[in-house]
């Protein structure tokens, strides 16, 4: 067994301290104008459908297990329906998916 070869992820209590920092930031970034903005415009980032404020949610496009962080770039917009779908594809599955939708 090669014990070098680890994937790109962060681990232990490491892990966790950052999910916890990041769910932190994740949280002051939900009073923002700049997410109230997002939620105001409604546009849900995977399928690109208006949606009103309630029926939306906080979405980061790489999640925080694997090292994904609470800022605007890696934060979206997303509807339930697409948070619940996203968890079954890949990000690279979705991509194809958004490119599909826009043809
Ligand atoms: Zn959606």
């Amino acid at each position: 067994m090669c014990y070098k070869k680890r994937p790109m992820e962060l681990f232990g209590e490491k892990k966790v301290l950052h999910i916890k920092r990041e769910r932190q930031k994740a949280r002051e970034l939900r009073k923002s104008r700049w997410w109230h903005q997002k939620l105001m415009e409604g546009i849900c980032y995977y399928c690109q459908e208006k949606f009103s404020k309630d029926k939306l949610t906080m979405d980061h496009k790489v999640p925080l297990s694997r090292g994904g962080r609470s800022t605007k770039s890696n934060v979206v917009v997303c509807c339930k329906e697409c948070n619940n779908q996203k968890k079954y594809f890949t990000p690279v599955e979705l991509e194809l998916k958004k490119l599909k939708k826009n043809l």
